[in-house]
């Protein structure tokens, strides 16, 4: 083996790249690992060291869950002094859900974590998976006087790189399933790969990588519509156990401003239970207090969510509920990036 070259390790959890079709039913299931990298030779052309790990039964990612997304942190940190740069196989329908997750489990991240998949099986003709493969490969393979480059969680998709935890599925249909509106992509990849220095995470610090797999899930998701009733909203928020609410509201930040709905958000913050304002919006930020409709929120204490996306906001919540951050220090805390996840 050539030591100089760097070393990879590819993780596959499942997803569309890795199955093939029943031929009884016609559905995609998913099929060993080991072939897919049959049906890649042109991986072995590539200018590093790649071994594989694959999860004992691969899943469709619909089926994903905060503990699988240990178990691929638990791969990662068992792997994490003897590889350079990892590429993470997963589904693409809840691929920004997992890898912005990672991105708020792995403190202190020195090395790339580049997710990716594909709308086609490898095995099609028309396949996406190979040059989504092949790039992320180089992506996460990528040096800099010896040292990875991109020190980040990152989602690689259609010819573009992103930071994984800015980015939203947006199409079931196209090759360009992804999208980052609220931050330009880090790297690009047409006849060269163009990397975008200046939007990379910058680590300040050489700490050892620190893993956190507690991760709460006692939180809601509430996604505002006109009509929506008081006795729907009322029986969400007294949920047994309820710690936290992401609020998906209009444009900037708004609500309805009835008296009962207000009312009842109050009540609940005096409970004790976090409200995150987050916008239904793929672009643009929450600004609490711009229009009279959001005024109100910010007075009774609710927390704006910025410009952060709804997968990030879910993960941000269980990870720091998860790690206890303290009552009085959460409003500050989760209005702060920790990961360039917000501005
Ligand atoms: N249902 C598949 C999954 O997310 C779709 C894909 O891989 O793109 O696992």
């Amino acid at each position: 083996m050539n030591r100089s070259k760097p070393k990879i390790l590819l993780i596959y959890t499942g997803g569309t790249i890795g199955m093939v079709k029943d031929f009884k039913t016609g559905a995609l299931k998913t099929f060993d690992f080991k072939n897919l990298l049959d049906k890649i030779p042109e991986l072995q052309l590539l200018d590093c060291h790649i071994e594989t790990e694959s999860f004992k039964d691969p899943i469709d990612s619909s089926n994903m869950s905060p503990e699988y997304w240990v178990q691929i942190a638990e791969i990662i940190e068992t792997n994490y002094n003897i590889f350079d740069g990892f590429v993470v196989l997963h589904g693409s329908d809840t691929m920004s859900y997992t890898a912005s997750a990672l991105s708020f489990m792995l403190e202190d991240l020195a090395k790339p974590i580049v997710f990716t998949g594909s709308q086609l099986p490898i095995g099609d003709l028309r396949t996406d998976a190979k040059e989504n493969l092949i790039t992320a490969v180089q992506m996460a393979s990528l040096q800099e006087n010896g040292k990875p480059l991109v020190k980040e969680v990152c989602l690689y998709f259609e010819y573009k790189l992103y930071r994984a935890n800015r980015t939203t599925k947006i199409n079931a249909e196209n090759f360009k399933a992804f999208a980052s509106l609220n931050y330009p992509e880090l790297a690009e990849s047409g006849v060269h790969l163009k990397i975008n220095h200046d939007y990379l995470l910058k680590i300040g610090t050489t700490k050892p990588l620190k893993v956190h797999k507690n991760l709460d899930t006692n939180i809601a998701l509430i996604k505002l519509f006109p009509g929506i009733s008081q006795t729907f909203l009322q029986n969400i928020l007294s949920t047994s156990n309820l710690k936290a609410v992401i609020l998906e509201t209009y444009g900037a930040g708004n609500c309805t401003n009835a008296p009962w709905f207000i009312k009842l958000l109050q009540e609940t913050i005096k409970k004790g239970i976090h409200i995150i304002n987050v916008t239904q919006c793929s672009g643009g930020s929450v600004m609490m207090g711009h229009y009279e409709t959001s005024n109100q929120l910010k007075t009774i204490g609710v927390i704006s969510g910025k410009d952060i996306t709804t997968e990030a906001a879910i993960s941000k919540l269980m990870y720091m509920l998860g790690k206890n951050v303290p009552k009085k220090k959460f409003k500050t805390t989760y209005e702060t990036a920790l990961r360039g996840e917000m501005f």
